[in-house]
């Protein structure tokens, strides 16, 4: 049953011209098409002359019938629910998705974690200069897989001293400029989901040197050349000139190897038996490393809008001064960062750095009781001779 669809039309402009991140948008076309599918209309439109609301919400229950036969999860059916949903809605047809929600089946779902540190370092540590690069760049800066095809040189610099600089800002630690040798990360530059993020020290010098191999394999690297270009074969010249961006598939598919070539995951075959969609992950492939940066930032108490804005959530008031041109905006999303930079580091000693700092703010501490002391010792010979001054005129 596969029917040509024609995604044109007013009700899908209205859809389209609707404020939502890419790949929502992409999420949501994807599941509206199959709905469309579903209900053999070859366009949009049709979709709002299946009958009355009543007649409309019967079909998507139908609809949700066929997706729980074919072994979806919980979550996965509300996502689709949500897309007709949000569909109609944009065509000012009110669906009760409260009602329609209660016909999805409650099914126990396994609970998704997020990679352990140990875990990424194993990927890392297996992986080749590329796939180093690609995992230091999503879990330290939890960007969306969906970005990083489009993603350009230019799109990654470095911080700049004024941005370092405290001003207005509400920093504690303000004896010294922030440091930060990482870089800020324009993610969907020039789209109205446009936001930014930052890559660790760590990670920036995965990607350098990641660049340096391309630069020495012959390749013209300019502002405009892709972060992460397709993987290549040094020995032949005239690919390695002409860098070729890659698609999403490629990075899924490429980090997924990866995570099975070092051991953390097992591969998985669908067999005869399986049902599509029966066999859980334990943990998302790249998804995974969205929510390590999430739960590392979490745990080291950066402030929740800021770690909203860093994984590039909408939050409509913030957002609009939240700009990487405004040298405040960036000093304020780094100062949050760097609380949670040694989370999201996988190999540098951050311990022992830290331990290293605490030894040396002790010291400091012991400096200052010791000059205290030898100003109260100072204070008591000071008086002692002005005791003996007084006795020795009482004596008189
Ligand atoms: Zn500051």
């Amino acid at each position: 049953m596969s029917i040509a669809l024609k995604l044109e039309g007013k009700a899908w402009s209205n859809f389209q011209d609707t404020e939502l991140a890419p790949l929502t948008k992409k999420f949501y076309s994807r599941w509206l098409g199959l709905f469309m599918e579903h209900c053999e209309v070859d366009m949009p439109d049709k979709l709002l002359e299946l009958g009355t609301v009543h007649e409309i919400e019967d079909r998507i229950i139908q609809w949700l019938g066929t997706l729980k036969e074919a072994g979806k999860a919980t979550a996965t059916m509300k996502g689709a629910l949500a897309s007709v949903v949000f569909f109609y809605s944009c065509n000012r047809v009110k669906i009760d998705s409260r009602y329609v929600g209660r016909r999805i089946p409650r099914k126990p779902t396994l609970p998704h974690r997020s990679p352990t540190k140990e875990e990424v370092a194993a990927i890392v540590e297996a992986a080749n200069m590329r796939g180093k690069a690609l995992a230091g760049l999503f879990a330290s800066s939890g960007v969306r897989v969906g970005a990083v095809p489009h993603l350009k040189i230019r799109h990654r610099r470095k911080v700049t001293p004024d941005e370092m600089e405290h001003k207005d800002c509400s920093c504690k630690d303000r004896s010294q400029p922030l440091r930060f040798n990482g870089y800020l990360l324009n993610v969907y530059e020039g789209d109205p989901e446009q936001y930014f993020t930052f890559v660790s020290e760590e990670a920036g010098r995965w990607l350098d040197t990641y660049h340096n191999l391309r630069k020495n394999a012959g390749e013209v690297l300019g502002p405009n050349s892709p972060l992460f270009r397709e993987e290549f074969d040094m020995e032949k010249p005239a690919i390695v000139a002409e860098p070729s961006q890659c698609t999403e598939g490629m990075i899924k598919t490429f980090m997924s190897r990866a995570a099975i070539t070092a051991g953390v995951k097992p591969i998985v075959r669908i067999n005869g038996d399986a049902k599509p969609g029966a066999h859980r992950h334990e943990w998302k492939n790249i998804h995974g490393y969205r929510m390590f940066f999430s739960t590392a930032a979490t745990n080291a108490g950066v402030n929740f809008s800021f770690k909203e804005l860093m994984l590039g959530h909408h939050l409509n008031l913030e957002k609009s001064y939240y700009d990487s041109n405004n040298p405040r905006s960036v000093h304020a999303a780094l100062a949050e960062y760097l609380k949670m930079q040694d989370a999201v580091t996988l190999f540098t000693n951050s311990l022992l750095e830290r331990d290293n700092k605490v030894l040396r703010e002790q010291v400091t501490e012991i400096q200052d009781l010791r000059d205290d002391n030898l100003k109260l010792n100072r204070i008591v010979a000071e008086q002692a001779k002005q005791l003996q001054a007084i006795s020795r005129r009482l004596d008189k």
